[in-house]
């Protein structure tokens, strides 16, 4: 069975495609500048590689020139259009909605109702699958929502202290989001440690950033909360935030309540703090030069991460690992040891030559640390076409429509 995994922006497409027999990537792909007058279509097999130039109007024509480019007999990773089993979307956001689903009206609509909600991620998708919905009818499309994950959260760390029927009658809830990436990493840790009951804190540091707690393999917290705005500041929207400045904000600018909301989503978080750059890497060259706001950028984010490692140490009565993933996670040194750094009363302790010089999956904790860290570039991917896989397969099995 054959899955492919997209991965939308608002003029992007990008895609890796799965043999779920042996859980194998067989090419990744996409297009660039969707809608421009030259977009670019790539495709990727093993070393093999293939680019094409040309107009691509919409994300259904994405996909379309992607899926020509994978059946064409150079490539040949496909035979035909039904050698897919399906499409598997890491949804964000629905109303009344978690877990898998196929994407249909009521699916689109729920996820409609929360575009405000979401609104760097909701409105690209709808409009997205509803394209490909159209164009590609008998093609099934899966949308795993970021929330699956966390509905083993208990009620204490899932409610916010607000009228009771909120949360019962509205949904208002700390819902946590990054559940492909934290599953991801519950699951890579269990068996690269050769053991599930395990305490992890899970480090999703990157364009969008959180803290998962994860006992026995099941969530217990995360930094997110009813929106993927809140929890720890991220590239450009806020994290944590009192709603009672919005008043202040509503008399002091003359602004609206949706401009100040578009601020607090588009330009706060570290672009905001900085008035630099949304990306980690621009701030830690700057504050190496000494630029002050780009230092204080990076020391809120440390802050934060370490606020919720602090809290989920408590929770968790300990940990047996710190996990470090996503684009910072991985790739930032500098914030690992910021983040790690003075916890000798916790036994977490770095190596700081390994932090320094590890790539990929490795071991990072010092010798004498009794807590271990770990880096581990995440898969969200492959989750998500795990989770379309098996939904497929049990429709097919409850006389639902087949799946190849
Ligand atoms: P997204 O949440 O959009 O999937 P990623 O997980 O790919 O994002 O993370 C993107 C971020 O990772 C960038 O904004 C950048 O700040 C950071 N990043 C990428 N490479 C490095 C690096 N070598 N050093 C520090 N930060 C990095």
């Amino acid at each position: 069975m054959k899955v492919l995994v997209a991965n939308l922006g608002s003029t992007s497409f990008k895609y890796r495609l799965f043999d779920m027999a042996q859980e194998q990537l067989v090419a990744r792909g996409g297009v660039e500048r969707i809608g421009a007058a030259q977009a670019r279509t790539y495709c990727q097999v093993g070393e093999r590689h293939w680019e094409t130039i040309g107009p691509v109007p919409d994300h259904a024509a994405a996909l379309e020139q992607c899926l020509h480019q994978l059946l064409h007999p150079e490539v040949a990773v496909l035979c035909s259009i039904h050698d897919l089993a399906g499409v598997g979307f890491k949804a964000v956001h629905a109303q009344g909605l978690t877990g898998v689903h196929r994407v249909t009206p009521a699916v689109l609509e729920a996820m409609e109702a929360y575009h405000a909600v979401a609104p760097a991620h909701n409105p690209i998708y709808v409009r997205a699958m509803r394209l490909l919905a159209e164009r590609f009818p008998e093609l099934p499309l899966v949308a795993a929502f970021e929330t699956d994950f966390h509905r083993t959260i208990p009620p204490a760390q899932r409610l916010y202290a607000v009228p009771y029927e909120w949360a019962e009658r509205f949904g208002i809830q700390r819902w946590g989001f990054h559940g492909a990436s934290h599953r991801y990493v519950a699951t890579r840790t269990a068996a690269l440690l050769g053991r599930d009951r395990l305490r992890i804190i899970s480090c999703h540091l990157g364009g969008s950033s959180s803290i998962c707690a994860i006992e026995d393999g099941q969530s217990r917290a995360c930094s997110l909360g009813m929106s993927p705005q809140s929890g720890l500041p991220h590239n450009n929207r806020v994290g944590d935030f009192d709603v009672f400045a919005l008043p202040a904000l509503l008399r002091e600018t003359g602004k609206s309540l949706e401009e100040l909301l578009d601020d607090l989503a588009c330009r706060s978080g570290l672009l905001g703090l900085s008035g630099l750059s949304n990306d980690l890497r621009d701030l830690e060259q700057a504050a190496q030069a000494g630029h002050e706001r780009a230092r204080l950028a990076l020391d809120v984010f440390v802050a934060a991460i370490r606020h919720y490692l602090g809290a989920y140490l408590c929770l968790l009565n300990g940990a047996d690992v710190i996990v470090f993933t996503g684009g910072i996670g991985e790739n930032s040194a500098s914030l690992r040891q910021a983040v790690c750094q003075n916890l000798d009363w916790f036994s977490i302790s770095l190596d700081e030559e390994r932090n320094r010089t590890a790539r990929g999956e490795a071991p990072i904790h010092a010798a004498h640390s009794r807590v271990q860290i770990w880096i581990l570039p995440t898969n969200e991917e492959l989750i998500v076409a795990r989770q379309t896989r098996d939904l497929l397969l049990r429709q097919a099995a409850s006389g639902g429509p087949p799946c190849s």
